[in-house]
């Protein structure tokens, strides 16, 4: 079951000039940094209400958000329902034929689990699983 939106992801070239419009501007409660090397990201947190802002930074060159940004630019990257299953939720797209980036789930930030769905499937927008035991 989706039970609501755990996050929202955002590109960003470098981390350190795009916290202050989240910390200073908006207020945000600011979580801190997070090194994600699976993924190859550093993320920056924000706390709004029970759910996060990230800003994704690329750690390297090769890393998906490199990727991103060298095809959009900085902006909105993906965002994140959260499941109280993830694995019942993939199995029940992965029966109603939706494109899955991972059929499995994968390490996420704040030791969660993650999959995504492909954006083919989801008009366009990367959508992001993740179930988080906060
Ligand atoms: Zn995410």
């Amino acid at each position: 079951m989706i039970e609501k939106i755990n996050h929202i992801a955002i590109a960003v070239n470098d981390l350190e000039s795009h916290i202050p419009f989240y910390r200073d501007i908006l207020h945000l409660p600011f979580d801190g940094i997070e090194e994600v090397p699976e993924q190859k990201v550093r993320v920056a947190l924000f706390k709004i209400g029970s759910m996060h802002i990230e800003l994704l930074e690329p750690l390297s060159e090769d890393s998906p958000i490199s990727k991103f940004l060298n095809k959009n630019g900085p902006g909105l990257h993906h965002i994140a329902f959260q499941t109280d299953s993830i694995q019942n939720e993939l199995k029940r797209l992965s029966d109603l034929n939706i494109r899955l980036i991972d059929p499995v789930p994968r390490e996420g930030a704040r030791q969660s689990k993650i999959a995504f769905i492909h954006p083919a499937s989801s008009g366009g927008i990367l959508t992001e699983l993740c179930q988080s035991d906060e």
